[in-house]
């Protein structure tokens, strides 16, 4: 058979062993790790991947210890008991043919509980415990935990084990001289900073014999001061592979780093050049990660031989079946990760347990069932809007069984995505459009664009059930002088309707006004290179840790964003990516300004005051762009209600405070399993 992916689909002979394909799916904690109640849906979420074709899968991170938890009463693997409740897990996934390999994960400084033990006792940046300094005794004592957690993996029925050496977690916090000031044996020299490491894989695969995978994942670029150097990781490398790793998977960036790695605006694939870097340096197998989500990129990055296999979490969350669809052709039919960290990451780093924002059945397996419907019981549904929550809500209507006419005024799919698609770095939406373009076809739902669903013409259909998800109209805030030529919408301005001038006030910062913020700054350059250079990452050959100066572009436009507030301008956005944000705004001269007071839009621009002070100034201004949030549009629904025709408002026309795409595609798909 000839296939686009012939490097991405073969197979990988590791001499006891065969995966499959070359798709890893790379680890990432969904919250369903950390009891045990859990794991029948832990099963459920890894063996619709299993089923769904992907290579080996990694599944979250497990402690080998209590000092190692990531929370209180985290995950953990270290007694026959708790292997015993894993088996549910492996065999599941076997019996849908798939591999999957336990990730042993000693949190270090990044615990967030006060037991928390590191290399030394540096508290990290980026959480409120200061860690005790590890002894020797029981350094030597950790090394023995790891081995026995992976034994116990191999006994819980697991292919492998993955030692997680990357992000900033403990086996770095051994390996950086940042984090790392003992005077024993595991620190000082570089070769006793990797003392550590080594010794965890040594013992491992002593542990679990010859024929059971080890995965290390390395850091490749630690991303912060006093990381470490290339020849210290190559020297790594070479060690780690001696002491027994089965295939090596990237690490980029520790969780406190600054620099962006796996969000919207990263560039696809944008570390695979480093991967390539120490693929020369080893003979075992590497994977590549960060930012590669479709087949085809996956692909060329392997026939350019950058890596052996790639890695993916968040592509595979986002579409189970990715690596079948890939299979069969299908690859259009892909529903790609949009890198927005939305619902998996911003949950994971609030306690909540991880979804997806484009597929809300990731980690509600069990709960979220599409069922299909017998042919007798098809309904007749009308949906009105073509947004994302409409979207969801037709495509898996119609997924099950039910007919669907879908209604949109306007000439095309898509509502507010389409906009968010024109910011920069936000491009992947037009994946999400295309995505959704084919859903309609292959389920068949009929769709009726630039047609305005009329309150007669659907109660003559006689639909069983209408949908209405008519979603939001900007809001026009209450200003002196708004209907000034200089006061334009958020909506003209992604649409490229009105021609900016080269100084723009933003009226509300809101996740709608740091994207268009960004896109008034922007300067064009979308290439990996001008990306390397804004943030400073450079080959680490030349700069420690691959971290140089950073070199942001020049702005086409000055910006000042503004919001009423006194908190603090972008503390609303996700967590994972807000502090990107901002930077990013900064980077660019934009001034984020809170506790404002509008008074007045006129030819001299925007007169505004700030917190106390009762002086009023003028922002002089070209234009003032309003990003002032939404309000509902629920006309219809309210008409339709009163027709008495069995309507459910979905998406912005429900709520329109802090509308999202999550919560409307969640509400969505959740609807269209209940019809
Ligand atoms: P939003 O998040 O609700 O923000 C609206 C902004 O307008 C706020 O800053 C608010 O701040 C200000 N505002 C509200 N009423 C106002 C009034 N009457 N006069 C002046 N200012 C007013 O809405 P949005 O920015 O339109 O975003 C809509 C949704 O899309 C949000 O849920 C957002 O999270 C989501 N989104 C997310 C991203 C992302 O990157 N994650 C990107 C785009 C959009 P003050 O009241 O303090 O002035
Ligand atoms: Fe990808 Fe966003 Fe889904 Fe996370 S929530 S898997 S980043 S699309």
């Amino acid at each position: 058979m000839t296939t686009p992916y012939p490097h991405l689909l073969e197979p990988l002979d590791l001499g006891y062993t065969t995966l499959r394909n070359r798709v890893i799916m790379g680890s990432m904690h969904t919250g369903l790790e950390d009891r045990s109640r859990h794991f029948p849906e832990l099963a459920a979420y890894f063996a619709e991947r299993a089923r769904g074709g992907v290579g080996l899968m990694v599944t979250g991170g497990f402690s080998p210890n209590m000092t190692g938890w990531l929370l209180p009463f985290g995950s953990v693997l270290s007694t026959h008991r708790v292997a015993r409740k894993h088996v549910q897990i492996t065999d599941a996934v076997h019996a849908e043919g798939g591999k999957i390999a336990l990730q042993i994960l000693h949190a270090g400084r990044y615990g967030y509980h006060p037991m928390i033990g590191s290399a030394s006792k540096i508290k990290s940046p980026i959480t409120p415990f200061r860690p005790r300094a590890l002894t020797t005794r029981e350094v030597r004592s950790t090394v023995d935990d790891y081995a026995r957690c992976a034994e116990l993996a191999r006994e819980a029925g697991y292919d492998g084990v993955e030692v997680m050496g990357s992000e900033g977690y403990l086996v770095n916090q051994f390996l950086a001289e940042r984090t790392n000031r003992r005077t024993d044996e595991y620190g000082g020299t570089a070769a006793n900073r990797r003392r550590f490491p080594v010794e965890v894989v040594r013992a491992i695969r002593q542990r679990v014999g010859p024929d059971f995978i080890v995965v290390y994942r390395i850091s490749l670029l630690d991303l912060v001061e006093g990381g470490q150097s290339w020849d210290e990781v190559v020297a790594l490398a070479q060690e780690l592979e001696a002491a027994g790793v089965t295939l090596f998977n990237t690490g980029i960036g520790w969780h406190e780093a600054r620099v962006p790695t796996i969000i919207t605006s990263v560039p696809r694939g944008a570390f695979t050049w480093v991967t390539a870097k120490l693929r020369a340096a080893v003979t075992v197998p590497v994977a590549a990660s960060n930012r590669i989500n479709t087949p085809d990129l996956a692909e060329d990055l392997l026939a350019r031989g950058d890596a052996d296999l790639v890695s993916m979490a968040r592509p595979l969350l986002a579409d189970p079946d990715f690596v079948a669809k890939a299979q069969q052709g299908r690859s259009d039919e892909i529903n790609t990760c949009i890198a927005c960290n939305q619902a998996c990451l911003d949950h994971t780093f609030v306690n909540q347990r991880a979804s997806c924002l484009l597929n809300p059945r990731a980690c509600r397996e069990t709960e979220l069932v599409l069922l299909p419907v017998p042919r007798t019981r098809s309904k007749k549904v009308a949906v009105v809007g073509a947004g994302p929550a409409g979207l969801a809500c037709a495509v898996s209507l119609a997924g099950r069984g039910h007919q669907v006419d879908l209604f949109e005024a306007s000439d095309r799919i898509g509502g507010q995505f389409t906009m968010a698609a024109r910011v920069p770095g936000k491009a992947e939406f037009h994946e999400t459009l295309r995505y959704y373009r084919r859903r309609l076809e292959v389920t068949g739902v009929t769709v009726h664009l630039s047609t305005p669903a009329t309150r007669q013409r659907l109660r003559e259909a006689e639909y069983d059930d209408v949908v209405v998800a008519t979603g939001v109209v900007p809001r026009v805030p209450d200003i002196d002088g708004v209907d000034h030529p200089k006061a334009v919408s958020y909506v003209d301005v992604l649409r490229g309707v009105v021609e900016v001038g080269e100084r723009v006030a933003v009226v509300g910062a809101g996740g709608i006004g740091f994207d268009v913020s960004r896109f008034l700054v922007d300067d064009g350059a979308d290439d990996l290179e001008s990306w390397l250079r804004h943030w400073g990452v450079t080959d680490p050959a030349e700069a420690r840790a691959g971290l140089g100066d950073r070199k942001p572009a020049t702005p086409p436009r000055s910006v000042q964003l503004l919001q009423r507030k006194t908190s603090r301008v972008g503390a609303g956005l996700g967590k994972t990516s807000g502090w990107a944000h901002r930077a990013e705004l900064r980077d660019a001269g934009v001034v984020m300004t809170p506790g404002v007071t509008y008074h007045r839009i006129d030819d001299d621009g925007l007169h505004i005051s700030i917190g106390d002070d009762p002086a009023v100034q003028t922002l002089d201004v070209d234009h003032v762009v309003l990003c002032a949030g939404q309000e509902s549009e629920r006309s219809l629904a309210d008409a339709l209600a009163a027709d008495g025709l069995t309507v459910h408002v979905i998406g912005g026309a429900d709520v329109a405070v802090e509308l999202d795409a999550k919560r409307a595609i969640k509400q969505g798909t959740e609807l269209a399993a209940r019809l």
